[in-house]
């Protein structure tokens, strides 16, 4: 026996209403994966058929955050893979969902509903859930439209009424369907609406297009967030209706904040886009991205976007809700920092250190002393700042157990150095390294109780990117002098 097996082809489409935020680009980035994993094919459609809600510019944003993030589609509106058009409104000029909805109304699963503005108002009805005590709003149509005989539609029709289409749900009987996450979901037929198909605007909705498209455009896996759970049934007797398979259903699990509520705008939590301007690389999101649901089989984070595709099984999607942490994600931003090449993070940490040096420094250094202490590029502000001028700092700093300085023992270390180190010449790193270093051996000190107070005294930081004399050498022979200068000031106070 020859099995063939159905080329993978998955879809990513988004609604243009806005920003893309982590969980839309994780539903991209998952349809990318699964596609990609069998060497299938990833497609772009644009989901613009509520025109209510379509946002200018949001078309573009879904553009740039695809290039990215670095999931190229295969087809979509700017590739042509033969499944054209791949915007719906395009799709819908041809008349393709009015032409399936009526194959519906033929088949008696769907009818066409005349019932104005206060009439539908009229069956809005508050429910209570049971288990939450929430109320909420629903509105259930009561099918009246269902009874019209043919002769009154086309009356209707013919005289120009504005109308809906409704798809016709049994009100007996179960409907099950399966997800690869969920397992098999059954819900009574009870509780299914007569959604609306296609708009009196003409436009399909959502509901109904989805349905059409993932069909006709050979759609095997579809990956969305788990809020279209609770439709899937209704799309599933759409399925069963035309006689259509049914694609592989992965709903995926919410994305909460750290407080376990849901991400949203609100809760000030970002966009792609907005996570790239706080500093954040575009493959440390993508990376972290890939987590939030999903756990490969070995117990490691750290993947490039061709390791994910390598490693990427669904079967390892989880069902429970995934925790948005951005400290997490500082720290695997900070990975992929150390693990960089120096020119490429130098080219990067360039505008943040043109941002807050305002001497003329080697930046060049400076970037390197900072590359392994920083998790997200604004860090680079708070670690370098010192440079500019030395801020006020306590003396109390001098004061080092484990190198046993005091500030006694500083005020009589500094105070020594200082004849050298104006005699001193050559303010490189090494020869500055070599003195301080052949002085506290003449001495018999530690290193380090020399060390201290000097870098203390020319950072006035408890925390620095470097060692004293790495910093002198960025200073230069005056600065370094006039602060160990105010140091010994202080000390004496
Ligand atoms: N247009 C829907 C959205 O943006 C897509 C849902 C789906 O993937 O089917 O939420």
């Amino acid at each position: 026996m020859v099995i063939i097996m159905k080329k993978i082809r998955t879809r990513y489409a988004p609604s243009p209403t806005g920003k893309m935020h982590v969980g839309n680009l994780r539903s991209a980035l998952y349809e990318f994966l699964i596609a990609k994993h069998e060497g299938g094919v990833f497609m772009l459609r644009i989901e613009d058929t509520d025109q209510e809600r379509y946002v200018e510019g949001a078309v573009d944003i879904i553009y740039r955050t695809l290039k990215t993030a670095g999931l190229t589609h295969d087809e979509g509106p700017d590739k042509d893979g033969g499944y054209g058009p791949y915007v719906q409104s395009e799709r819908n000029k041809s008349g393709i969902y009015l032409k399936y909805a009526k194959e519906l109304i033929d088949k008696g699963e769907a009818y066409y509903c005349f019932c104005d503005k206060e009439r539908l108002e009229s069956l809005r009805e508050t429910i209570t859930d049971p288990e939450t005590g929430e109320s909420k709003e629903i509105m259930i149509y009561d099918k009246h439209c269902l009874h019209l005989s043919k002769e009154e539609v086309e009356a209707k029709l013919a005289a120009g009424m504005p109308y809906v289409i409704r798809q016709n749900n049994p009100k007996e009987g179960v409907t099950t369907f399966h997800d690869e996450l969920y397992g098999d979901i059954s819900v009574s037929n009870a509780e299914l609406d007569d959604m609306v198909l296609i708009k009196s605007d003409g436009f399909p909705t959502y509901n109904f297009a989805n349905v059409v498209d993932d069909h006709t455009m050979g759609i095997t896996h579809v990956v969305r967030g788990n809020e279209y759970l609770s439709s899937s049934p209704k799309y599933n007797r759409l399925y069963e209706a035309f006689g259509w398979e049914v694609p592989v259903y992965i709903h995926l699990p919410l994305i909460t904040d750290e407080n376990h509520k849901k991400l949203s705008k609100r809760s000030g939590h970002a966009s792609f886009e907005d996570l790239l301007a706080q500093g954040f690389l575009p493959e440390a999101v993508v990376n972290y991205i890939a987590l939030l649901g999903w756990s490969p089989e070995e117990n490691r984070e750290i993947f490039s976007l061709q390791e994910l595709i390598e490693q990427f099984d669904y079967r390892r999607i989880s069902k429970s809700p995934a925790v948005f942490d951005i400290n997490k994600l500082k720290w695997m931003n900070g990975e992929y920092l150390k693990a960089m090449d120096e020119e490429r993070f130098y080219e990067l940490a360039l505008p943040y250190l043109e941002k807050v040096l305002t001497k003329k420094l080697d930046f060049h250094k400076i970037a390197a002393m900072v590359k392994t202490r920083i998790e997200v590029f604004p860090d680079i502000a708070e670690l370098v700042d010192f440079f500019n001028e030395l801020p006020d700092y306590d003396t109390e700093m001098y004061v080092h157990k484990k190198m046993k300085t005091t500030k006694e023992s500083s005020l009589a270390v500094l105070t020594e150095l200082m004849p050298i180190l104006e005699k001193q010449e050559d303010y490189s790193n090494d020869a500055l390294y070599a003195l301080l270093t052949e002085f506290a051996q003449k001495r018999e000190y530690k290193n380090g109780y020399v060390l201290w107070p000097v870098r203390t005294a020319v950072s006035g930081r408890q925390m620095t990117p470097a060692g004293a004399t790495e910093i002198m050498e960025l200073l230069g022979k005056e600065e370094s002098l006039s602060r160990i200068r105010r140091g010994i000031e202080a000390l004496q106070a």
